[in-house]
């Protein structure tokens, strides 16, 4: 009796897995931010074209990669951030299943650029397809280029079911804003079609988000401050008046990940009881910290969900010490005379 079961070529495998990672051009720029991020960088440059449908390339000024680890990053399951098991309950990265830069060099055509301190000469790789075209030794400055041209080449179905320009455009945006909230001590410029679209040096939290929705920001924002056992919470919320009828402005970060939850959505609803017109959506940037190993990261692959230990009492932390916020800067109950 022969088999007919066989172990997949590591390029189909990637590409099966790129299917996952990959959705959209957003996600090569969530994916490249953040591994300039975990490479330390102090500044990034997101460069696209076409809302990346022609390019997407970040520069990083991060520790850059050795010759045999620039060749490595490509591999499926190879990451320099975790080693056991264990360590998915410590992480301090914002990646750690290796899976990122083999996804995209199998589905794109990519040119990286990295050099680390103190090596004199960097290395310039080619892949296309999984497939290395050419590796050499060049001048560069330290850090990392990653450039990402025609995304899905050799998947006819994706191309074609990428949106309008507007739209991936606005999802590559929303991943910026993420990004660059998430860590405002790094300096971020993006350039769209050749126009800068952000240039936002290091600052402050409260910079940081003023400069990204300019406008009449800072004047909408309370601060919330809080540090208990179980969870350190920093960050501002919007005052009751400029709450607006579409959700928007809305931001959970935990660990300095920004992640997507509708529990702790309801807890700041909650806090907001009373004071807010029927439908109104408060803008909030909530800057959470718990310890590593209260919460699960590994549910998804692009890691904005996760999973807390405790909900219950964060749900109930975070909701008394907006309401308090919101008391403190004497917010006035809505009168509704209509009802
Ligand atoms: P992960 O981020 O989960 O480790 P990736 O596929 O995104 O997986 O990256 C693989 C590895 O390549 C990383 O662990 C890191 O060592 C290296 N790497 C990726 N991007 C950069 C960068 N911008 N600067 C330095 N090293 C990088
Ligand atoms: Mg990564």
């Amino acid at each position: 009796m022969s088999s007919i079961i066989q172990l997949l070529p590591d390029h189909v495998a990637n590409q099966i897995a790129a299917g996952e990672v990959v959705q959209r051009p957003a996600s090569v720029v969530k994916e490249l931010l953040e591994n300039a991020v975990d490479a330390n960088a102090t500044d990034i440059k997101l460069i696209i074209k076409d809302a990346g449908k022609a390019l997407i390339q970040v520069i990083d000024n991060g520790k850059g990669m050795s010759v045999t680890d620039a060749r490595l990053c490509f591999e499926r399951h190879a990451t320099s951030k975790i080693r056991l098991a264990e360590d998915l309950f410590s992480l301090n990265t914002k990646g750690f299943r290796g899976e990122a830069l083999a996804s995209i060099a199998a589905i794109a055509h990519v040119e990286m650029k990295t050099k680390q301190e103190p090596d004199e000469l960097g290395t310039q790789i080619i892949i296309e397809g999984s497939k290395v075209i050419s590796q050499e030794v060049a001048v560069l400055p330290r850090g990392t280029s990653f450039a990402v041209k025609n995304l899905f080449f050799n998947i006819p179905a994706r191309r074609n079911f990428l949106k309008s320009d507007t739209v991936e455009y606005r999802h590559i945006m929303d991943e910026f804003h993420r990004v660059a909230l998430a860590h405002p001590t790094i300096g971020f410029a993006f350039y769209h079609n050749g126009s800068e679209m952000f240039n936002l040096p290091a600052s402050s939290l409260r910079q940081r988000i003023v400069a990204v929705f300019a406008g009449k920001t800072n004047e909408k924002l309370v601060p919330v401050q809080e540090e208990t056992d179980i969870m350190s919470i920093q960050g501002f919320v919007g005052k009751p008046e400029f709450a607006k009828k579409s959700r928007g402005e809305q931001f959970f970060f935990v660990n300095d990940r920004f992640i997507k939850s509708g529990y702790l959505h309801h807890a700041v609803m909650a806090a907001y009881d009373g004071v807010l017109k029927e439908g109104a959506q408060p803008s909030y940037f909530l800057y959470l910290k718990v310890p590593a190993n209260t919460i699960d990261i590994n549910i998804h692959p692009t890691k904005t969900e996760i999973k807390f230990d405790d909900e219950h009492a964060l749900y109930a932390i975070l909701r008394a010490s907006i309401k308090h916020s919101l008391g403190q800067f004497n917010v006035a109950p809505v009168l509704d005379f209509d009802r």
